[in-house]
């Protein structure tokens, strides 16, 4: 074979917990297993950063596994089609690559949920998740002022990192209310780990106001943002700040397992006992399938190796594990449920897809994602939708309902690989 073309037994795309948990399973018995990550390094959102020096005991122990086993790492290797049965086509920095699989493991993770509120487009307001990545490799936080607001677990985690990095973190503001709060305080009982990464956060926050029951209406400044404006329904407070956090949980990558023509339910991948989708040549594993966090990825992709690689028996004996996951995923998922209060923040001028400047009021004639698409352009800027298409369906209820491959923005080389017949929508 040319060097653009490789072939492996079982191929795992994304090289976070879940995929490196995949591919360290995977490759235990003769198999030739190959793990791609469009990144320059290993780890995913969570442990981006800690290749040289891994910071946490689990992170040590996969990353070191992973080194051991065996399995071929393609790194800076970005997945865009798949362009014909059992063919990737990726795009890495020399040129356009087609990786042939007899198995396929999906792990592309999740990305963060914006809502639009009026000022979201100040320079300034980004997730909690993409200043964390952000900071990890370089951007300077010291002394900066930041505000942490939206919902979910990763709120404290981001807010407690940057604050060891030099941040003054003005406040956390968290848009479920401490009664469901403290619900979930129950559900992390059975999951010690858990307990004691919470305790450990909480130390580093210890005098940093969280604010439960609290969400923001409003981000202020002219060429940066410079306050914040924070509401409970009755109080109202408006913060200074250099910098505002924000997102609303996670949203999962579905662009790639849409393609490959895996099946959805309740906006997951759906997958059965042995991570398979319903294509039983392709598994998923991470939070394309639930956001259920480190752990959880962790049992689905050794799951996932473990039967790709035909050791279902050893797969089978990680049920219960991923049982207990599955449940804790669950009480996340309703302890964080998102507050109508959000869906009217977007003022009629606020600019929904940022990519091609559409506003709020320019959607408002339309009924769905399709008709708005058309004849506004929203979702169809640099993103494909990445960004608006899930604020749209928190707004409205609209499905952004296809994709089309290339699922990200490719050299014209890469295109050149990619048969025409290939690019059609496939359904989200
Ligand atoms: C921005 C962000 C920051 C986060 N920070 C934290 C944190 O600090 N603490 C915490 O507990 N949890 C954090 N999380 C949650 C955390 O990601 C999950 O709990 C867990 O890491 C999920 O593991 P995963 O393997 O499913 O996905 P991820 O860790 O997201 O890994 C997915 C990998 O797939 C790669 N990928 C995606 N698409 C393609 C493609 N087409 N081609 C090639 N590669 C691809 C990505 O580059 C990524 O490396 C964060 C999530 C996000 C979105």
């Amino acid at each position: 074979m040319t060097e653009a073309h490789q072939a492996f037994d079982i191929v795992i795309v994304g090289a976070g917990p879940a995929g490196i948990a995949a591919a360290c399973e995977a490759r235990q018995g003769s198999k030739t297993v190959a793990l791609l990550d469009c990144t320059p390094w290993l780890g995913g959102q969570i442990w981006r950063g800690e290749q040289a020096h891994a910071k946490s005991r689990q992170a040590q122990h996969w990353l070191a596994r992973l080194q051991r086993s065996g399995a071929t790492v393609l790194t800076q290797t970005t997945v865009v089609a798949a362009p014909s049965a059992n063919t990737l086509l990726a795009e890495t920095p020399r040129g356009a690559l087609h990786v042939h699989w007899d198995r396929l493991i999906l792990a592309p993770g999740a990305r963060e949920l914006f809502v639009p509120f009026p000022g979201w487009t100040l320079p300034g307001v980004v997730g909690p998740g993409g200043l964390q990545a952000m900071a990890k490799t370089g951007l300077p936080v010291r002394g900066q002022r930041v505000v942490v607001a939206g919902s979910g677990p990763l709120l404290l985690a981001v807010a407690a990192d940057l604050r060891r990095r030099g941040a003054r973190i003005c406040s956390i503001a968290e848009q479920t209310p401490w009664s469901r709060l403290a619900g979930f305080g129950l559900a992390v009982a059975p999951h010690p780990t858990k307990g004691f990464q919470g305790l450990g956060i909480g130390l580093h926050l210890i005098g940093v106001p969280y604010r439960c029951g609290w969400w923001l209406t409003q981000a202020e400044g002219d060429q940066q943002i410079r306050s914040v404006k924070l509401t409970n329904g009755t109080k109202r407070l408006s913060l200074e700040c250099d910098v505002l956090a924000c997102a609303f949980g996670l949203v999962p990558n579905l662009e790639l397992p849409a393609l490959l023509g895996c099946e959805t339910e309740s906006g997951f991948v759906r997958v059965n006992e042995q991570q398979q989708t319903s294509r039983p040549d392709v598994y998923g594993v991470g939070e394309i399938t639930g956001i259920g966090g480190v752990d959880s990825a962790i049992v689905e992709g050794c799951i996932a190796g473990l039967s790709a690689a035909g050791r279902s028996d050893d797969a089978r004996r990680l049920s219960s594990r991923r049982a207990s996951w599955q449940r804790f995923a669950q009480r996340l998922d309703k302890a964080f449920a998102l507050r109508e209060e959000l869906r009217s923040l977007a003022a009629s001028e606020t600019i929904i897809c940022r990519c091609e400047d559409v506003s709020r009021e320019q959607l408002e004639p339309y009924h769905d994602w399709r008709s708005a698409k058309l004849h506004t352009r929203c979702g169809m800027g640099a993103c494909q939708g990445r960004i608006c298409g899930s604020a749209v369906r928190m707004l409205y209820g609209w499905q952004p309902n296809s994709v089309r491959p290339p699922v990200f923005p490719v050299n014209v080389g890469t295109l050149m690989e990619m048969p025409a017949e290939t690019a059609s929508a496939k359904p989200l």
